[in-house]
């Protein structure tokens, strides 16, 4: 790494450790080297807090997002993670560190990254992380029930489908609202029901595609 992203990664996380803390989530992100999951043309720009393109008119999210989704989990190293939206596979990457006794299925409806990242993820070693293309319902029920689920497109609803694979004591984070901008909302189902939070927005995704979520093109 040249010095000048080694300086804008330190930069980077020293704004991190300040706005949202959690030393085992900084410590799973620094791990993941952002610039081998961004586009070559953007490499320059990896460490600096914002979203990036990655192709297909899709985008790796914000690192302060991502951070910030990651601490909301409250991840387990014995975990089953699901996470809906592979994209580069980044989330998936820092993911696997937290749950190194468990396992991330993370499922992507845009096969060309799918692929991408599933290659990505191989040649790094990380093999507790299964990437599967996207099925008619949301997320992945055969493999359910999960610990955590976390949502990187953007839904205009919680999707019920999605709490209906939490395990009891599970959490979900995924970000709810209109086109334009959302907030993160926080769920956790209980034996009971569920419980929920919403004050941790706001924030602006892609689209998540399907049913109970957006109408889109076919895959
Ligand atoms: N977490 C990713 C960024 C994801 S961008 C990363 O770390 O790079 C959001 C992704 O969600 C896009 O790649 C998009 O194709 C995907 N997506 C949208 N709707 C989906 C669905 N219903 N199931 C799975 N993936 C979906």
């Amino acid at each position: 790494m040249g010095k000048s992203l080694r300086d804008a990664k330190a930069a980077l996380f020293r704004k991190l450790r300040r706005e949202v803390g959690n030393e085992r989530v900084m410590r799973a992100m620094e791990q993941t080297h952002r610039e081998m999951f961004v586009p070559p043309d953007h490499r320059s720009a990896a460490y600096e807090d914002a979203p990036l393109p990655i192709g297909q008119g899709q985008t790796i999210s914000q690192p302060f997002i991502v951070a910030l989704m990651t601490a909301a989990l409250r991840l387990s190293p014995t975990d089953t993670v699901l996470e809906v939206g592979t994209g580069s596979g980044y989330q998936a990457a820092i993911l696997s560190h937290l749950v190194p006794r468990g396992r991330v299925v993370t499922v992507e409806r845009i096969h060309t990254l799918a692929r991408r990242a599933e290659g990505l993820l191989r040649s790094l070693q990380i093999h507790n992380v299964q990437v599967l293309a996207a099925g008619p319902d949301l997320g992945c029920p055969e493999q359910a029930p999960y610990d955590a689920i976390i949502v990187t497109a953007a839904a205009p609803k919680l999707p019920q489908s999605l709490l209906d694979q939490l395990a009891v004591g599970g959490r979900i984070i995924i970000p709810v609202g209109g086109a334009e901008e959302q907030e993160l909302v926080w769920a956790m189902r209980t034996g009971e029901g569920v419980s929920f939070s919403f004050d941790k927005g706001p924030c602006r995704f892609v689209p998540l595609i399907g049913r109970e979520a957006w109408p889109g093109p076919p895959a």
